[in-house]
């Protein structure tokens, strides 16, 4: 199945000059949904995990069944103010402005093996801010995955020291 053919570009959204990678248009169809998350699931099928990662708001959506299907547990990233309890904080750059990301402290037990998960790697900036927040909280980062890489923007440079996954190359 071409995973890349479900997904659609959106020119000058959410600013002028960047070409939003829509995957939404590949969610709401069935097939390409399930592959897209028994493909990802795959690549771990022997990996001994604990925990999946997910990042807010796009990699729930992919990261919940991935967790699932792992047999892992599944621990949200959220944007600032939204998780109730004890945070870890970490401010980073985007492809487009600036974001704060936050963790629960307790999320994770110091040793346990995560998988972090998003929809689109672009800048890696996320990502990287992620792992960082992970690792601060005694993680051991096994891989992180995609279902879209923007190759052009060399996310994988800021992710080097992490295996990198992704489904498709746009
Ligand atoms: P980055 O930190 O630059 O790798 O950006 C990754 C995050 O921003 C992901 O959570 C994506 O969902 C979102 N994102 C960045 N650039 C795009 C894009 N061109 N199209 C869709 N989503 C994007």
């Amino acid at each position: 199945m071409d995973l890349a053919s479900y997904i659609r570009n959106i020119p000058d959204f959410p600013r002028p000059g960047i070409q939003f990678k829509d995957v939404t248009t590949l969610l709401k169809e069935k097939d390409a949904f399930r592959v897209a998350i028994d493909q990802l699931v795959e690549i771990f099928r022997k990996e001994s995990l604990d925990l999946v990662v997910g990042i807010e708001a796009r990699g729930f959506i992919v990261g919940a069944p991935v967790a699932y299907l792992l047999h892992c547990g599944f621990v949200p990233v959220r944007k600032k103010g939204k998780l109730p309890a004890a945070t870890l904080a970490k401010t980073y750059t985007l492809e487009y402005g600036s974001a704060t990301l936050e963790i629960h402290r307790d999320a994770i037990t110091r040793g346990q093996r995560v998988l972090v998960v998003d929809d689109l790697l672009a800048t890696g900036g996320t990502t990287k801010a992620v792992c960082e927040m992970v690792e601060e909280l005694g993680g051991n980062i096994v891989a992180v995955s995609f279902v879209i890489e923007l190759e052009a923007l060399r996310g994988r440079d800021k992710l080097s020291r992490y295996p990198v996954y992704s489904l498709v190359k746009l």
